[in-house]
């Protein structure tokens, strides 16, 4: 039996599944022994071309289109699948790659996951496939748009229907106790330490309690999410995602608190953890793409010029809100971890246990390059 254990998966998907479905084994690739799942197995197949498929776009992997092929997808230190340097030997490793490449990239639409488009009847290329990451519904698109001339309750109806179809997928419960963090830029107060000792040495005191929490209500500018006016509460699951959140310069000292929810809280999950419910086929996949739209959607940057515009993503948290949800839960583009956006702060308190204050050494800018408008296609 080829197994693979849930230390040497990267993909948080992969990992979900093999704590779900997997047995203590011992691990082919490690030799060590934890949770591990058999790697020639159906399911962790389509999983795997699953996440592939929702990462990457064919032209990256493609040979004929300039990709450089599937296999390469899975080596090196930034593949997204496999923890390869826990591997024992090259040997090992690419018998689980193997295992993948050379099983079958062509299924039938709705009965397993294709990673070529192949040709048509008529020995034409398809259209090569586009990652489900940068895929739009285009329903939901249209939406968006209507906003900038139609009222918001016209939007809202049809935009509350799509939501409903994914009510039951997209539903999860947190528990009462479970922690989140928030960061603010700055702190609370700064002592020098009077000890003995040639340098000086400054102690630090971070923003606490409601100065690290959500603002009041008046107070609340219109943020991603919340309506001027509105005060939500904006959380991560971990420290770096949250400090990463409030996009901090070089330099800047940030405050971090930890807060605990009072209540059990139904949340509205729009995290990229949502592709276990979709990857038997290509049919599944495609429909997971409208909630991945919804997810794209909260993750966008609005530059403050439009701020003053009701935006899309307010729209989407209004609907999720009247569902008789109490949050939504996205993944965030800065860190590794998800944001939570709470409708009502008072269901979260401030614990005093791990508030610290950290200096931002380094800020890394991601850069994607945006298509240049070219003479011989056709624009609206
Ligand atoms: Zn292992």
């Amino acid at each position: 039996m080829s197994q693979v254990c849930v230390e040497c998966v990267k993909d948080k998907n992969i990992k979900k599944l093999i704590i779900k479905n997997g047995s203590k084994n011992t691990c082919t690739l490690c030799e060590e022994e934890h949770l591990s799942i058999d790697f020639e197995d159906r399911d962790f197949f389509s999983l795997v071309k699953a996440v592939l498929r929702f990462n990457f776009s064919e032209w990256e992997y493609n040979r004929h289109w300039g990709g450089d092929g599937l296999e390469c997808l899975f080596y090196g230190e930034d593949n997204v699948f496999f923890e390869q340097e826990r591997a024992l030997s090259e040997d090992i490793y690419e018998e689980l790659v193997l295992s993948i490449t050379e099983g079958p990239v062509y299924e039938d639409y709705d009965k397993g996951i294709s990673i070529f488009a192949g040709y048509g009847p008529d020995g034409m290329q398809n259209m090569l496939l586009e990652s489900i990451k940068s895929s739009s519904d285009i329903s939901l698109v249209k939406l968006a748009n209507r906003l900038k001339s139609e009222n918001y309750f016209k939007v809202e109806k049809e935009l509350l229907k799509i939501l409903a179809k994914f009510a039951d997928v997209a539903k999860i419960s947190l528990e009462k106790g479970a922690t989140f963090y928030r960061a603010r830029v700055g702190i609370s107060d700064k002592k020098r330490s009077l000890g003995g000792g040639f340098e000086t040495e400054y102690h630090f005191t971070p923003y606490t309690e409601s100065a690290i929490g959500s603002p009041p209500p008046l107070m609340a500018s219109a943020g991603r999410i919340n309506r001027p006016g509105v005060a939500f509460f904006y959380c991560a699951t971990d420290k770096y995602t949250a400090v990463s959140e409030v996009r901090p310069h070089p330099g800047d000292q940030v405050s971090i608190g930890k807060f605990a929810l009072s209540n059990k809280a139904k949340i509205f999950n729009l995290s990229e953890s949502q592709l276990l419910h979709f990857y038997s086929s290509d049919e599944s996949l495609d429909t997971y793409i409208p909630l991945n739209t919804l997810s794209n959607f909260m993750n966008k940057v609005i530059p403050p010029s439009e701020r003053q515009q009701y935006s899309f993503t307010q729209l989407i948290a209004d609907c999720i809100r009247q569902m008789g949800f109490d949050g939504i839960m996205f993944n965030s583009t800065v860190g590794n971890g998800e944001n939570i956006v709470l409708f009502d702060p008072s269901i979260v308190s401030y614990t005093n246990e791990d508030s610290e204050v950290v200096e931002v050494e380094q800020v890394k800018y991601t850069l994607e390059t945006l298509k240049l408008i070219s003479d011989d296609e056709i624009y609206s």
